[in-house]
């Protein structure tokens, strides 16, 4: 999506932090970082949020992304991470181009705010 400010990231057109990527995944830095390793996953493929996501997504796709975290988790800390999907307003989502947040390296609480 043209407009899209993740797209344009995707697209190394706006620079970013970039620690991994494949042909459809990229795993960055977040901007504002909310503890101290805060990073991002996001598919290729522009979609809204996760809802919108899975409703178009093969199977393998949403997998990809999940692995892509997980693998981003445990490197940046193998005693524990948090994977978080914001949806909609409710949840406080902002960017609105589905993004996978991973965050570690300090105790997270639970439950979350
Ligand atoms: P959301 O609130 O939508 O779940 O999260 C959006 C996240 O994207 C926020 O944590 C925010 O700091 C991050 N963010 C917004 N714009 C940029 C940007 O241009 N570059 C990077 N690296 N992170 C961004
Ligand atoms: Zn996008």
């Amino acid at each position: 999506m043209s407009d899209c400010i993740f797209c344009k990231i995707f697209a190394g057109e706006i620079p970013a932090k970039e620690v991994a990527r494949t042909d459809d995944v990229l795993v960055f830095r977040d901007l504002n970082p909310q503890a101290p390793h805060h990073l991002l996953v996001i598919p290729k493929r522009h979609a809204t949020d996760l809802g919108d996501f899975v409703a178009a997504a093969r199977a393998e796709e949403v997998g990809d992304l999940f692995a892509a975290a997980s693998r981003a988790g445990r490197a940046a800390s193998p005693s524990g991470y948090r994977i978080v999907v914001n949806e909609g307003v409710d949840a406080g989502q902002t960017v609105f181009h589905l993004h996978l947040h991973v965050l570690a390296g300090r105790n997270l609480d639970w439950p979350p705010g």
